[in-house]
């Protein structure tokens, strides 16, 4: 296929064609149906309605392959996606991804739904309204409805954009279970030094924190788990992700918010070059999501109401281009590392679909609007029909 791609074809259609094979090998494995943008029945839109409404939206890990995902090849490290979420989802086989290729400033622009052009290393906010200041503001909703769950202390920032319309108070409120972990350890965290690697780039950026981030006592107050609980289940855990998970179940479980961003990471392992690594990532952030979307079933605040939305915030490079050491890193800018995918699963959302045609990265928030009712006004994309 790779070799198809590169025959003198536009980005555009190659992003398509890659689009198209997705979906070819949907169909094949797991027998889904192709989708056209149908009108959704009365029941569906009555539903969408409803002021109980929730979003989970979780962000695949840094990005992966279809090599390793996708493709014949792949699909068995993603055994969850395809049994149990896709057989369940509008899947979209071509979300094109124009920004900045940088994990903060990526997850910042699905954020708010406009490409976001800081320096990902830098301790800065968004500079466009975040989906959190749309939601609070356009429904007056509390600080405790809209919760980030970030895997890097660099994303401490991403609840609050620096916008003078929206910014100050009106952001979600932002958990890093890393900070949390270090504070719970007091320093001591040896035993824990697997679960706090900040991030897989530039080892040595590691911002210092200000403002609204999450403070430790509210581990017992807010999350009702004491310090040495969290301590000793933190030991039985893997990885950064699965302590995200923990922490976001403990949200949804005591605090319930209507808006919940999970923004998992340990895919990005591979930068370090070891692809068994890259691969052990992929296989966990599946079985994570899978945790994540029983975790909706289960809850009774979530239960029956609540839209799921998983994408990667972008891919990696391909193997044929020099620039790029393939699944190693997301440097080239290639079609392969900006062609990613989506799944929306929830109710009056139509199961079992693919849709091949292009969505664009910022349309993730205008989608969201339609859904919860707010308007996201500022941001460049536009709602998702297949899903709103
Ligand atoms: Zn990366």
């Amino acid at each position: 296929m790779r070799r198809a791609l590169r025959n003198g074809a536009s980005d555009r259609e190659l992003s398509h064609v890659l689009a198209r094979t997705r979906r070819d090998f949907l169909r094949e494995a797991a027998g889904v149906a192709v989708g056209s943008a149908l009108f959704r029945p009365a029941w569906a839109r009555a539903a969408a309605a409803q002021r109980k409404r929730k979003v989970v939206v979780v962000t695949f890990g840094g990005g992966a392959r279809d090599q390793e995902t996708f493709m014949q090849e792949g699909q068995e490290n993603i055994p969850h996606l395809m049994r149990e979420l896709i057989p369940r989802a509008s899947f979209f086989t071509q979300v094109v991804n124009q920004g900045i290729l940088g994990h903060y400033v990526a997850t910042a622009s699905l954020a708010t739904g406009v490409y976001e052009t800081f320096n990902n290393f830098a301790a800065v906010s968004p500079e466009w309204p975040t989906v959190f200041e749309y939601f609070r503001k356009d429904l007056k909703r509390p600080s405790s409805d809209a919760w980030v769950v970030a895997p890097s202390n660099g994303f401490n920032r991403i609840g609050e954009s620096s916008h003078r319309s929206y910014g100050s108070g009106l952001g979600a409120r932002v958990i890093l279970p890393k900070r949390l972990l270090t504070a719970a350890t007091s320093g001591s965290g040896h035993d824990y030094q697997h679960l706090l690697r900040d991030n897989y780039e530039t080892p040595y950026y590691a911002p210092e924190l200000a403002g609204s981030e999450f403070e430790l006592q509210q581990l017992e107050m807010l999350l009702k788990v004491s310090v040495d609980d969290f301590k000793s289940h933190a030991q039985t855990l893997t990885s950064p992700d699965e302590l995200s998970v923990y922490i976001a179940r403990r949200l949804m479980r005591q605090v319930a918010p209507s808006l919940l961003w999970i923004t998992l990471h340990d895919i990005d392992v591979a930068h370090a070059g070891a692809y068994s690594l890259y691969v052990e990532g992929i296989r966990r952030t599946d079985r994570l999501c899978s945790e994540l979307w029983h975790a909706i079933q289960e809850e009774p605040e979530y239960a029956g109401q609540t839209t799921l939305f998983v994408l990667p915030d972008f891919g990696r490079d391909s193997d044929e281009d020099a620039g790029g050491n393939g699944f190693q890193h997301h440097r080239t800018g290639d079609v392969l590392s900006r062609t990613t995918w989506m799944l929306a699963s929830g109710p009056g959302i139509r199961e079992n679909v693919v849709f091949d045609r292009a969505v664009d990265s910022r349309d993730l928030v205008p989608t969201l609007g339609a859904i919860l009712g707010f308007h996201a006004s500022l941001a460049q994309g536009k709602p998702i029909d297949e899903v709103v």
